[in-house]
């Protein structure tokens, strides 16, 4: 029989958790974004918790432009920043050699993809391309049975000219592309697809969508409706993005030559190829969303460098990584399904986040599509790197010379 462990009781003293205002935050005028309300924060955190904040405040920037990208701000948490490459992308929008900015705290990773991005490079470089680019929302709408609901597809399609309408006056570089109607029981989901232009447009599009929404309220007897369903998976792994995509779809691809192979990776193109095809059975006894080495790691770095939503690696990271036999080597490529990201809006435009874009000539206007093409190649360069040290044995090896900063 099972044995049934008894919870001990919690011993919380309802008095001791109330919380007076002398608890709250400051309430600091203008939301206090100012580099002396900032400090005054700090000091209110600091005497309330004992901590010392000295590094905490070490900010070399007019603390005003936070505004719109955080609240309550105390300074900046300041993560160490290397450079890995360089790794030459033969790309539709990027061109040259590169250099790529990564912000971490993990021994060993910039080493690897360092490792990856030269072999990529002494091979011959990394062609690149984007698919598609194109950010989804997915509000629900509700009707009072199933053949309501039913006629409603055929109305957006007749309407589509004036929602697009609709969407398009609240923003200058967002633009609704198409909609896709999904049924379920009395509810219709439709899916609307927006290009972003060089942002990776969350804000942009759900203040379009929240437009669209009232018009057809406005215009269509529908019972409710509610501006997110959970299906445009923002932040969330879903096999739907694998196929659907979200943000830009990007895709990056090299010969690996036995030679480079040999004298960068330690291993041969036999022994990279049979590695990488025996974890296929551990992918798919994991139930596991794509199938890639590590490319969350990469795309971790280079979102804290670059002022990317780091919660995107969510979606972001659901890569599918692919070596094949060839005469020559190896083929290698990675594909990227919801690469978001940006040049433009969110963090991108703070100061050391703005440094590290302009690093690969990626700031500002214009340069979305490069920068995702240096990305792609960049993660590519740590697919191989990850597998060689697998497949080759040096895998704890490399991470005893370089991942370990163990307490003293
Ligand atoms: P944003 O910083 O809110 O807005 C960027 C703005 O830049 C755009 O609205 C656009 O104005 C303007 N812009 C200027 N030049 C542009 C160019 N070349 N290309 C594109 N836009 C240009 O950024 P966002 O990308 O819309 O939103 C990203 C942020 O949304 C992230 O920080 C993320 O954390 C947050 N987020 C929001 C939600 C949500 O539900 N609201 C959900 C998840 C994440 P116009 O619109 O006038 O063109």
């Amino acid at each position: 029989m099972e044995e049934i462990i008894a919870l001990p009781e919690p011993e919380i003293d309802s008095e001791a958790i109330e919380i007076g205002p002398e608890d709250l935050l400051p309430r600091l005028r203008d939301n206090g974004y100012d580099s002396e309300r900032v400090a005054r924060r700090r000091a209110w955190v600091s005497n309330k918790t004992g901590a010392t904040l000295e590094h905490t405040g070490a900010v070399s920037y007019d603390t005003e432009i936070w505004r719109g990208n955080i609240e309550n701000p105390i300074g900046v948490v300041q993560v160490p920043c290397g450079v890995a490459g360089p790794v030459l992308v033969h790309g539709q929008h990027a061109k040259g050699l590169f250099y790529v900015p990564m912000a971490t705290t993990e021994g060993a990773l910039l080493r690897s993809y360092e490792r990856g991005m030269v072999a990529l490079t002494k091979s011959g470089g990394v062609q690149t391309t984007v698919l598609s680019d194109e950010n989804q929302t997915v509000p629900s709408f509700f009707f009072k049975d199933i053949a309501a609901a039913r006629a409603f597809p055929g109305w957006v399609d007749a309407n589509f000219v004036n929602i697009q309408a609709a969407a398009n006056a609240t923003t200058r570089h967002g633009k609704l592309k198409n909609f896709k109607c999904y049924q379920t029981g009395r509810q219709v989901l439709v899916n609307f697809g927006f290009s972003t232009g060089d942002a990776q447009g969350m804000n942009m599009i759900v203040r379009a969508t929240d437009a669209v929404c009232r018009w057809i309220q406005a215009n269509y007897s529908i019972a409710s409706y509610f501006l997110f369903s959970g299906m445009c998976s923002e932040k969330k792994p879903s096999g739907f993005l694998m196929t659907r995509g979200k943000g830009k779809r990007v895709t990056a691809g090299a010969l690996l030559t036995h030679d480079v192979m040999r004298l960068y990776l330690h291993v041969t193109a036999d022994q990279m190829f049979r590695m990488w095809q025996s974890t296929v059975v551990g992918h798919i006894q994991a139930g596991a969303i794509g199938y890639n080495g590590h490319a969350a790691n990469g795309l971790t770095a280079i979102f804290i460098a670059t002022g990317q939503d780091v919660a995107n690696i969510v979606n972001s990271a659901l890569a599918m990584t692919i070596f094949e036999p060839h005469p020559e080597g190896l083929y290698v490529s990675t594909t990227l399904s919801a690469l978001s990201i940006a040049t433009i809006g969110g963090g991108t435009g703070l100061p050391t986040q703005r440094e590290c874009l302009s690093i690969m000539g990626c700031a500002g206007n214009g340069h979305a599509k490069k920068y995702a093409e240096i990305v792609a190649a960049t993660i590519l360069g740590g697919e191989i790197s990850m597998g060689a040290a697998i497949a080759s044995q040096e895998f704890v090896g490399a991470h005893e010379q370089y991942g370990r900063n163990r307490p003293k």
